[in-house]
């Protein structure tokens, strides 16, 4: 029976087994989804009540380790959290190819967030930034009287921009720079703005608009590179293939939006399992990716002098390892323990390092065999467990998939069924 209405009149009041009893019965699902459900979501019920609204349950997302990462001079285990097969493969493949020259090493530009406070009504542009900057002092103590713990960890304010953007009426935007230390800084970013509003409006005599955070976090970046060398990824036709790989993304948006998506796949999966805002790292990424004017390549591939390949990325990385999920999870807390980090900026070099391995790995892969083969392999044997396959047959449904080149569940389940036929005879 189809909903009737999504008016679910005081759900939110509800609790968790009672939500899903009444979401089950509107929607009418079986019995059998609906207790495969609640089996999987019951390890985390308490924990999803506790973090987001109308929880119903959880979902559970695949958590890999990758492993041979060096950044600068130390290894780390990688989690990852992803839906995708084959993206821990290919860190580990990629991470492995360049220990021989020392893995990847980073450098961090700021600790920076980004709070944006909107001005409208200003009917004298230079007047109004003026008296802006005159207030900075008054700005600096507003902010950091928000956020004393912030302070004491030599975090807050440390400086300001005032931008004018080019319409009519004039609309002046100001930004406050706060070092958010541990945290992501979002909730810190913009109590701040806030609190800041009404004095803004009385000294400018301007109408304050918006007052929240940017993603396009360009005070906090980190900037990762790695060198390949010639004979551990395969000579010279490899290196070289991959060159105009790089090439072809740097300079076209259709190939750059895949080719970054490929560096997100490793990014997202990293910033999920460490319970961080993936939204949040998306939004910056791609923002800085356009930030010339047109969108390009996250990364940079070109040919030492040695001949090696060298690689390199530099990305916003607003992550934190207190606050928001990070502390409240327990599959975050395990996972940043595992990676030994001990700092949001660390935890951003790795980050932003597997981005870089990620990216050498898919390019690899694309300019060399193409991707399809290993990814298939992978993909085959999640419709071969789609079909019902159990682990004793997998291999083999998957290994006929392949060779017939016929991946999908219909064939899946005619080869099951004819090797389930020939084992019981
Ligand atoms: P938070 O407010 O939960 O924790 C940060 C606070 O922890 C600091 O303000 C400080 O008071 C305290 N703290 C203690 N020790 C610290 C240390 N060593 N370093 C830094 N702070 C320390 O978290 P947050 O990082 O301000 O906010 C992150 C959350 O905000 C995320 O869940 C994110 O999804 C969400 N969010 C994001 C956006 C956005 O991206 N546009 C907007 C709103 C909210």
């Amino acid at each position: 029976m189809p909903l009737q209405s999504s008016r679910l009149s005081g759900f939110h009041q509800l609790d968790v087994t009672t939500r899903q009893q009444r979401v089950f019965d509107a929607c009418d699902i079986s019995e059998e989804v609906s207790d495969l459900f609640v089996q999987h979501s019951a390890p985390m019920l308490g924990c999803a009540d506790v973090m987001i609204e109308n929880a119903i349950g959880s979902l559970n997302v695949p958590l890999g380790l990758a492993t041979n990462l060096i950044v600068d001079d130390i290894d780390v285990l990688v989690p990852m959290a992803t839906e995708e097969s084959s993206v821990v493969a290919a860190l580990c493949n990629g991470a492995r190819q360049c220990r021989d020259s020392g893995g990847v090493k980073t450098t961090q530009v700021g600790q920076c967030m980004i709070g944006q406070i909107q001005l409208l009504d200003v009917s004298d542009p230079q007047a109004c930034t003026t008296t802006l900057y005159r207030h900075k002092e008054e700005i600096r103590a507003l902010c950091n009287s928000c956020d004393p713990v912030l302070c004491s960890v030599g975090g807050g304010f440390q400086d300001m921009q005032v931008r004018t953007l080019p319409v009519t009426p004039a609309m002046i935007v100001l930004h406050l720079h706060i070092d958010v230390r541990d945290a992501m800084g979002a909730n810190a970013v913009n109590t701040m703005a806030e609190t800041l509003a009404p004095y803004i409006e009385q000294w400018t005599g301007a109408r304050v608009g918006l007052k929240i955070l940017s993603n396009l976090a360009d005070q906090r970046t980190v900037r990762a590179t790695g060198v390949w060398p010639l004979n551990s990824i395969g000579g010279e036709a490899v290196r070289d293939a991959m060159l105009v790989a790089g090439q072809f993304a740097t300079i076209d948006p259709y190939r750059a939006a895949t080719h970054n998506k490929g560096v997100m796949n490793g990014i997202s999966a990293v910033i999920l399992a460490t319970g961080n805002d993936t939204r949040a790292v998306e939004a910056g990424a791609h923002a800085y990716a356009a930030r010339g004017g047109q969108y390009t390549a996250l990364t940079q591939w070109e040919q030492t002098k040695e001949g090696d390949l060298a690689g390199s990325i530099e990305l916003p990385m607003p992550v934190g390892i207190i606050g928001g999920a990070t502390q409240v999870h327990p599959t975050a807390q395990l996972c940043l323990q595992l990676m030994n980090i001990d700092s949001a900026a660390r935890l951003a070099s790795v980050i932003a390092a597997v981005g870089l391995v990620q990216n050498f790995s898919a390019m690899k892969a694309l300019a060399t065999e193409g991707i399809q083969r290993g990814h298939m392999s992978l993909h085959a044997r999640n419709i071969a467990l789609a079909a019902g396959a159990k682990d004793n047959e997998a291999d083999q449904v998957v290994a006929e998939l392949i060779s017939r080149q016929s991946i999908n569940t219909k064939t899946a389940a005619e080869v099951l069924e004819r090797i389930r036929g020939t084992s019981a005879l």
